[in-house]
This record gives structure tokens, C-alpha cells and sequence, in this order.
């Protein structure tokens, strides 16, 4: 597929929105929540609320419009005969790499259904999506999380303990077990009217094919925070653990098939509706590397150029300093990253399969975030190192995006398997 490197008007517009209140909102609250771990930023919050409630909206009647219509990946017909494509996920690929130019820990307390919603877009029915997503595109802010991690299951998913039983009595599911290092899972449960997406297993002896998302509401019984954790990076971030004790959570409420088929065992069902929840995340948590990669080089170029030091045009390469061919490799890294993240998120946008684009952008872009910002500390010295600066803050930040959504090796795994045509069990 060819890649449209015209920037549609509407998104354009999103892109000017989004970098002034990068500019202007979070850059100045950084190192306020960088130090104050378990504050909320509520000046963003507030900020931002009306608009990702616009667009929760317009991405749920999309969604809606496209699960009654057969999903093909073009919105409605744009009046001279010819279909619009959605460009949702691009838009959200701008957004969040302007955000978390502004600061990533903020951006991930932006108000949303996030990972949450993407779970319920990849396998929920239209009334669940209409049921859950409906809650983001009205009243105060709100939060959608998403748990797997266990203290036994991080990268092998397919080792989750969590469990789900149906009572035969009551028609509820009843879910037990621990979910670790949930983002957002304390504004989604706590702090607002949001909700969780669960993934636990209905038979652990099925491994991933008995695995199933629930959503679980905020206020449900049985729920409850035990952990609030302290991070080397992304500090404005809420990251919890969570224990669920006898939960009951409504029939009705779980994504996907509740039915394990006597073939289950062959299939990987269950697993699927996480794979597809990471077509749209992955390309999201490139993007947040992206922001925070661009912050830190375009600083860095700055103060470089104040010194004296920037890579004349056109110089032949022998020419050029190490700091200038640092300069460059940094900028050469960023655009591949970027057009990969591109890319991947434009298959998408088209209704055509991302999983190895989503793994491509979300490597490179883990890799090249923690190299740049890294680079920039080297290069800048002491002012790299100084907390008067956000470099170090950039630098610690960087890491987490080449962690969650599947590690760097894991994600560099899916790519090789996917390449070369080898399964889970010939290349793990
Ligand atoms: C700040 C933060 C927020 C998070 N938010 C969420 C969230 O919202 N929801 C959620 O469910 N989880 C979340 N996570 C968890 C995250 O997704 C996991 O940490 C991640 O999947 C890795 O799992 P693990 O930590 O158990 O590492 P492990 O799986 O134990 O891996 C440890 C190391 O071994 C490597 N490794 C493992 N298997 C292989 C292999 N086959 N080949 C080569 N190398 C391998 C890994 O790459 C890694 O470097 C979050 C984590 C953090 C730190």
C-alpha cells in the first residue's frame, strides 16, 4: 500500500491544537509531576477533556457505522462517489506524538478509553461498544485501562492465572487473581466512572485459547488497589496493582465468545482479541516514543547551535565531526521510526492487517527513543545530567516504550516469525 504523505486538513488542524497545549500546558507542569509522583495533572486533565471527548465520540460512530456496514476501513461515501478513508489512527498517531513531545508521563493521564476502548474495538460487539465507549463522549473526564501483567505472566501471556467462572446461578462471571503494573487502572477504578478490560483465562489448561477480555466498571465489588508504584520514568503516570476477590461482573460483559468450543484446544481464539488490541496500541506507545524522542533532539540541537556546533548542508560525510554525524543519525533514526509508526497505523486506517507493521514501528521506535535520548544526555554533558534541564527526564522516560505492549525482543520475535514464516513454537 502506498503511503500518503499529504496530511489531511482535519488532522492538521488536531496537529496545531495538540502542540500548543503540549507547548503551553505540559511543558510547564514537566518537572512539577515528574517530582510529585502521585499527583494528577489537572490543569491538563481539564484542558484536554472536551476535545478527546469529541473525539471519543466521532470514533465510536465510526466504529458503530462501520460494524453495521461490514468493516472496510473507509468512512462514508465524501459526495463525489469516491469513499473517505478513516484517518483515525493517523490522527492518533499525530496526537500522541505531540503530547508526549509536551511530557509522556502527563500524556498517558490524558482522559480516554484507551487501551480499554482498542480491546473493545477489536472484539466487542456493536452494543458493547455502544454500552462501555459510550460513557467517554459525555460529563467529567474519564479512564479506560487494561490489565494482563501478572506477577507469573508478563511477555508469555498464555501463563495467566487470573480465572473466570461462570455461577449458574446468578449468569455472572466471577473473577479472581492479580493484574500488575495496570496503567491508569487507579483513575479508571477510583477516580472516575471509567473502566477496566481483564483478561483472564476460563480454563488455564487451554492456555491462550482459553483467555477472555471482561470489562469490569468502576465501583464493582471484589476490586481492589494494592499497590501504587514508584518508576524511574513516566512518573505523572498511575500505574497500579490489582487483586480481584470473588468480582462479579455481568454476563453480558465479557468480549468475544463466552463459548469454549470442544476444538478451543486447537485454536487460539481467545489469544487473538489480544493480538488485534495490539494492531492499534503498538503503533500508539511508537508514537509516544517519537514525542519523546523529538523533544530531546531538538533540544539538544539548540544548545548545540548556541555553541557553534550544527551540521552545515550538503557537507560530504567524511567532512562532517562525530557530534554532526551523531546529529544526523539521530535525525535519519527518528524518520524511519516515524514512517514505520506511519505506515503502520495508515494499514489500519485502510482495514488492511498492521500486526507486522505494529511490531516493526513499536521496535524501531523503542530502540531509537532510548538511543536518542541517551545520545542527547552524552552529548550535552553536565547540562544532560542536570535536573535543571528535562534531558535526564526525557532519558528516563524513554524506556518504558521499549517495555510495555510487548518488549523490544518479543516484538523483534513477532517480526522475525512473521518474515521468515516460522510459528510461535519453531522460533520462541
Ligand atoms: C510502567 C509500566 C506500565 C505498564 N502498563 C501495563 C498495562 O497497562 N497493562 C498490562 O497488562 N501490563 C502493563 N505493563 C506490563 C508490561 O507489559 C510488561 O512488563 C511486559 O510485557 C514485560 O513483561 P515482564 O515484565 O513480565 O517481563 P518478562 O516477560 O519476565 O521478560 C523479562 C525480560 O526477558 C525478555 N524475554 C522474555 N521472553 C523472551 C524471549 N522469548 N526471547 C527473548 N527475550 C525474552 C523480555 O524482553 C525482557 O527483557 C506495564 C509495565 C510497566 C513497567
Amino acid at each position: 500500500m502506498p503511503i500518503d504523505f499529504e496530511i489531511p486538513e482535519e488532522i492538521k488542524n488536531q496537529s496545531n491544537l495538540t502542540q500548543m497545549v503540549a507547548e503551553q500546558v505540559m511543558r510547564k507542569y514537566s518537572r512539577y509531576y515528574d517530582e510529585r509522583e502521585h499527583e494528577r495533572p489537572w490543569e491538563y486533565i481539564n484542558f484536554i477533556w472536551p476535545f478527546m471527548k469529541s473525539m471519543e465520540a466521532a470514533n465510536l460512530k465510526r466504529s458503530l457505522r462501520q460494524s453495521h456496514n461490514g468493516h472496510n476501513g473507509h468512512g462514508k461515501n465524501g459526495g463525489n462517489g469516491k469513499k473517505k478513508q478513516s484517518t483515525f489512527q493517523v490522527g492518533m498517531i499525530h496526537l500522541i506524538e505531540n503530547l508526549s513531545w509536551g511530557d509522556a508521563g502527563i500524556y498517558l493521564c490524558t482522559p480516554s478509553s484507551a487501551l480499554a476502548g482498542a480491546a473493545i474495538q477489536a472484539v466487542g460487539t456493536p452494543d458493547q461498544k455502544e454500552r462501555f465507549l459510550d460513557r467517554f463522549t459525555h460529563g467529567g473526564p474519564k479512564w479506560g485501562a487494561m490489565a494482563m501483567t501478572e506477577p507469573h505472566a508478563g511477555s508469555d501471556t498464555s501463563a495467566i492465572r487470573a480465572r473466570a467462572r461462570l455461577d449458574p446461578e446468578t449468569n455472572e462471571w466471577v473473577l479472581n487473581g492479580e493484574k500488575i503494573f495496570v496503567t491508569n487502572g487507579k483513575l479508571a477504578l477510583e477516580e472516575s466512572d471509567g473502566i477496566l478490560v481483564v483478561w483472564a483465562t476460563l480454563d488455564p489448561s487451554l492456555g491462550r485459547a482459553g483467555m477472555r477480555p471482561f470489562v469490569v466498571e468502576a465501583g464493582t465489588p471484589g476490586v481492589i488497589i494494592t499497590k501504587q508504584e514508584h518508576k524511574l520514568g513516566i512518573r505523572a503516570s498511575d500505574t497500579v496493582s490489582i487483586v480481584f476477590e470473588d468480582a462479579r461482573i455481568p454476563y453480558d460483559n465479557i468480549l468475544g465468545d463466552p463459548e469454549l468450543k470442544k476444538t478451543e484446544a486447537k485454536t487460539t481464539k481467545g489469544f487473538k482479541g489480544a493480538m488485534k488490541t495490539f494492531d492499534s496500541s503498538r503503533p500508539w506507545v511508537a508514537a509516544s516514543a517519537l514525542g519523546i524522542a523529538r523533544a530531546a533532539l531538538e533540544f539538544t540541537r539548540d544548545k548545540l547551535a548556541e555553541e557553534g556546533i550544527s551540521v552545515p548542508e550538503a557537507a560530504p560525510y567524511h567532512q562532517l565531526s562525530a557530534i554532526q554525524r551523531d546529529l544526523l543519525q539521530m535525525e535519519a533514526d527518528l524518520k524511519a521510526a516515524w514512517l514505520l509508526t506511519i505506515r503502520s497505523a495508515a494499514l489500519m486506517d485502510a482495514g488492511k492487517p498492521n500486526s507486522l507493521e505494529a511490531s516493526m514501528a513499536k521496535t524501531k521506535a523503542g530502540k531509537v527513543v532510548t538511543s536518542i535520548t541517551q545520545k542527547c544526555v552524552e552529548l550535552l554533558g553536565p547540562l544532560g545530567y542536570s535536573r535543571e534541564y528535562l534531558v535526564e527526564k526525557w532519558m528516563r522516560d524513554a524506556k518504558i516504550n521499549d517495555i510495555f505492549e510487548g518488549t523490544g525482543q518479543i516484538n523483534t520475535l513477532i517480526v522475525a516469525r512473521r518474515i521468515l514464516g516460522y510459528t510461535r513454537r519453531e522460533l520462541k
